[in-house]
């Protein structure tokens, strides 16, 4: 194959479930595994649940249709606040949503009894990552709104940190979820099933924290993929960080100056990383670029030294790694290089073992 692949180990997937759910199941805490920087992939879906995940969350339709019709069976929630002009797709789709805006809630609403349905509604509160929910004095009266409103169905409260300003989801947050759990009960007389905490961020906390008070969920994505958390990018003891590999072929090894000349100005991204040293450098071309990957994430081969990256070559310090025009190099990936090599159309991704695609 001559194409980029991204190869997806499976079974080092399905592992990496398996512990997460393992260790949060003693403090009370479910997992949805969240399918978004795999594009709703079926076999990665199908991991997951083989590990133990209580259900799937996405923030794209596209990407919960990718999944229903592969056949996964399992509860589906939309984490992104629905757009207005897609309730009924949400409705269709997901069985719950985590919602922030009247008028979204008001058009789910609409669109759940117009279709004979219930939609299940996760309320969400702003707890200071300046990302998506309402004000903390707000969300009492808001889940009264969803109570109280044919159609939809009040199943929780949900929060998510870390992901726009890196605000860390500590003792004091989680437990503010908490009391606003309480006090929507309180407020509506009815038991609220959900307390989503967060995403990956919240592990660290999770893990450590004696009482994780109300909170029974997390949406776990990037540390279930990659085994690693997201505060500080440290890998999870005991989890595999090898889950992905993007395979490149060479397509020019030769050896030039270290330090490039004539008059210096912008590349094709902006200021070029600076180049240290002297005299020759023998360096690779790889047919990989920013439309397949982020150079930002992209783990070079040992010895080897990623130098640039434009929008369709990857240069590379080789060292003295024995590499030949037509061979193939592998990279590991963060967050951001998965997420785009997984979404370009240029990527092949090749799942290893072949499964089932059709989860039980
Ligand atoms: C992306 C996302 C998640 C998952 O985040 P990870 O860091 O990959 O665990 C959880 N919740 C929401 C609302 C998200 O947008």
């Amino acid at each position: 194959m001559t194409a980029p692949r991204l190869v997806v180990d499976l079974e080092a997937i399905e592992a990496n479930a398996r512990a997460l759910v393992g260790r949060l199941a003693p403090k009370g805490i479910r997992v949805t595994a969240v399918t978004k920087a795999v594009l709703g992939s079926p076999e990665v879906a199908a991991a997951f649940l083989r590990g133990g995940v209580a259900g799937l969350g996405d923030s794209r339709v596209d990407n919960l249709v990718r999944l229903r019709d592969a056949g996964v069976a399992a509860p589906m929630t939309m984490i992104r606040t629905p757009m207005l002009s897609e309730a009924r797709a949400v409705v269709r789709q997901a069985d719950v949503s985590m919602n922030s805006e009247v008028a979204v809630l008001d058009a789910l609403a609409d669109a759940a009894r117009s279709m004979g349905t219930t939609h299940g509604v996760i309320v969400m509160v702003e707890l200071g990552d300046l990302r998506e929910g309402v004000a903390v004095d707000d969300v009492v009266a808001l889940a009264r709104r969803v109570a109280d409103r044919p159609g939809l169905s009040l199943v929780g409260i949900g929060t998510n940190l870390a992901c726009v300003s890196g605000t860390e989801p500590d003792e004091g947050k989680m437990a503010e979820l908490s009391r606003l759990a309480d006090d929507i009960e309180t407020a509506t007389g009815q038991p609220l099933p959900v307390v989503s905490g967060g995403n990956s961020a919240n592990l660290d906390w999770a893990l450590a924290a004696p009482h994780v008070g109300r909170v029974n969920d997390l949406r776990l994505g990037e540390s279930i993929l990659l085994g690693t958390e997201t505060l500080h990018r440290q890998p999870i003891a005991g989890l595999r960080t090898d889950a992905f590999t993007l395979w490149a072929e060479v397509i020019e090894v030769q050896t030039k100056p270290t330090q490039p000349w004539g008059t210096l100005a912008q590349a094709a991204f902006g200021t070029p990383a600076t180049r240290h040293g002297t005299g020759t450098t023998r360096q690779a071309i790889l047919a990989l670029g920013r439309q397949d990957t982020d150079p930002d994430g992209l783990v070079a081969p040992t010895g080897t030294t990623v130098l640039g990256m434009s929008s369709d070559h990857l240069v590379i310090d080789l060292g003295d790694a024995p590499v030949a025009v037509g061979s193939e190099m592998a990279f590991g990936l963060g967050y951001s290089a998965l997420v785009r090599a997984a979404t370009s159309p240029f990527v092949t991704t090749v799942h290893r073992p072949p499964s089932e695609t059709t989860a039980s």
